[in-house]
């Protein structure tokens, strides 16, 4: 029934409910790398759960999904503490609720705000850290506090360099992800073994990552693009665009589609071109990050308890429905 006939209890005890079915689905995609359902039956449960939370918030209990990051951490492996929480990631899914993000962050600032646009790698996220220079712990964002140690898992990937081009010290966040091709390898070798195949590649990549065993990693041929430098002590960057150029710079994999865009007819038409191609490229995406490109300016936006506030998710529809359920009609 429409939320405004809800009464406290009432919305109190859905919430509840919500809650318990949300966390058997995380439990099934977290723990187990093995979702039940499809992530937009997730979105669109969680959605519901924020509706009813914002329209009582007295309702909101610290274990909600809304106010965690989500992932839980594989007992047997070593844990690592995050200095910096690596959050989750706010989201949308129409032009509306872009315009609304936008309009919002747009009141606080006299210029018009630069985005800098990325693809939505559909993989994990990972926090590296180099010391003079060399690799020395790689780990998963785990509650975002407290992740997992899978240094000699990520050793095992070509596309994370060893030894960076310049000796700083630095740590550095971004996406390991699988290829498809290796993906579709992969399921087809574990369906003639008679396992279970991977529900995605980003459960697949999660998957192999999560392994004590690092000759399992090194066999799945992940790889990753790297977007966010956590510590600028030995680097310099104003923007987003220009820390992913220091990145490239110091020998890291950065996904070269990135792009500023100055306004919104630009990132619409960064958004229409890769939701059309995305079929094309050699990895799996689930939408589009827009940045504020500006890093003074993202610093004064902070976050939320668990999203920043200067960044969000334009998520594609789910792709067997993309054409059917979802024909954007923009109107910026
Ligand atoms: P998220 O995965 O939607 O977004 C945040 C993540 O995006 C970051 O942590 C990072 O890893 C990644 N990312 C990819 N490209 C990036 C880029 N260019 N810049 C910055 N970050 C980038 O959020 P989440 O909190 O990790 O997980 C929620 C998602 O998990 C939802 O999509 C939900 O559907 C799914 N989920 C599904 C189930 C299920 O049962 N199917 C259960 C739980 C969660």
């Amino acid at each position: 029934k429409p939320i405004d006939q809800y009464t406290q209890t009432e919305a109190a005890a859905a919430a509840q409910e919500l809650r318990q079915t949300l966390a058997e689905y995380s439990e099934a995609y977290y723990t187990k790398d093995a979702p039940v359902v499809e992530d937009h039956v997730y979105d669109e449960l969680y959605r519901d759960l924020e509706t009813l939370e914002a329209a009582f918030p007295i309702i909101v209990t610290n274990d909600s999904p809304t106010q965690k990051v989500g992932d839980q951490v594989l007992p047997g492996f070593k844990k690592v503490t995050h200095e910096v929480p690596m959050l989750s990631m706010g989201d949308v899914f129409s032009e509306e609720e872009l315009a609304t993000f936008d309009n919002r962050l747009q009141k606080n600032v006299e210029h018009v705000i630069e985005y800098n646009v990325e693809l939505k790698i559909d993989g994990l996220a990972i926090d590296l850290i180099y010391e003079k220079g060399q690799f020395v712990r790689g780990a998963t964002r785990g509650n975002g506090t407290i992740g997992e140690d899978i240094t000699q898992n990520l050793k095992t990937i070509k596309a994370i360099p060893q030894t960076l081009t310049k000796p700083v010290s630095i740590e550095v966040r971004g996406e390991c992800y699988m290829p498809k091709a290796s993906f579709a390898a992969l399921n087809e070798k574990r369906e003639a073994e008679g396992q279970p195949p991977f529900a995605n590649p980003r459960n697949a990549a999660a998957g192999s990552l999560r392994q004590l065993d690092a000759k399992i990693a090194a066999e799945r041929n992940l790889s990753a693009f790297m977007y966010t430098i956590v510590t600028f002590d030995d680097v310099q960057a104003t923007t987003q665009h220009e820390a992913l150029e220091v990145l490239a710079e110091l020998g890291f994999n950065v996904n070269p589609t990135a792009e500023v865009c100055h306004n919104m007819t630009e990132v619409k038409t960064f958004i229409e071109r890769y939701q059309a191609t995305r079929d094309d490229l050699e990895y799996g995406i689930d939408g589009v990050v827009l940045k504020v490109n500006d890093l003074a300016l993202q610093r004064q936006l902070g976050n939320t308890v668990k999203v920043p506030r200067w960044e969000i998710a334009y998520k594609f529809p789910p792709e067997e429905a993309a054409t059917i359920v979802r024909d954007i009609e923009w109107t910026i």
